[in-house]
């Protein structure tokens, strides 16, 4: 089997076993960005009662979170972890977004993908995970999410080295599988899944959906 069908068979496996994950969890598109910022380093849980905060405050937009002193925004994204680290990263976020952009995520996401990118990559405290999680996501835009989960899962499924490079396992799910957003949505959303119920440090694979194709010892 090549390896697009491989990777269309693993795709296909994960969604069997988890069904469709309908993401990004997320009411408006500056939401998604915002939880694209809080996720890093922490589960997801975590945002979702450092989003809630903000939500109970009605504070998700960004005329109003800008408007926010860093000292409450910290305060009320405490659960997501690293908060005042986290803070700081979403003003730089806003101040991009607000100043620069007159708060419209259309005109951040305006203009050829690669340029809209490198942009966000502009932005301190937004590395390649958060803004291709912004693009894909939010601006729908066709790019793939790669995590540690993605890193991890097709090491062990013996794809790539332990330490392959964002830039380079991206580019091998984009050079096999279709162009197509709704497909890079599910599969980094399934991914996750695997990794967090199967394909953890120390894996599961009793129940592994991928436990026949997987060669990693103990699978
Ligand atoms: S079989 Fe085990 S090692 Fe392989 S992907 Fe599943 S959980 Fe990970």
């Amino acid at each position: 089997m090549n390896t697009p069908r491989k990777l269309k068979k693993i795709h296909d496996l994960l969604l069997k076993h988890f069904g469709p994950q309908n993401w990004w969890p997320g009411d408006t598109n500056f939401e998604i960005c915002v939880g694209a910022i809080l996720t890093q380093n922490t589960n997801w849980q975590n945002v979702e009662k450092a989003i809630g905060n903000l939500k109970a405050q009605k504070l998700l937009t960004p005329k109003a979170l800008y408007n926010l002193p860093e000292k409450e925004l910290a305060r009320l994204i405490k659960p997501s972890g690293y908060f005042n680290i986290k803070a700081k990263r979403l003003r730089h976020f806003l101040e991009f977004l607000v100043v620069s952009h007159k708060g419209s995520l259309k005109k951040v996401f305006f203009g050829e993908m690669d340029q809209v990118r490198d942009k966000l990559l502009d932005v301190n405290g937004i590395g390649p995970e958060t803004a291709d999680s912004m693009l894909l996501y939010a601006a729908g835009l066709r790019i793939f999410v790669i995590d540690a989960y993605t890193k991890r899962i097709f090491h062990r499924l013996g794809y790539c080295e332990k330490e392959v490079s964002y830039h380079d396992l991206q580019h091998f799910f984009m050079e096999h599988l279709p162009s197509n957003t709704e497909l890079y949505n599910e599969y980094h959303a399934l991914l996750v899944m695997l990794g967090k119920y199967h394909c953890k440090p120390k894996p599961f694979c009793e129940e592994c959906p991928l436990k026949k194709i997987c060669g990693f010892p103990g699978s």
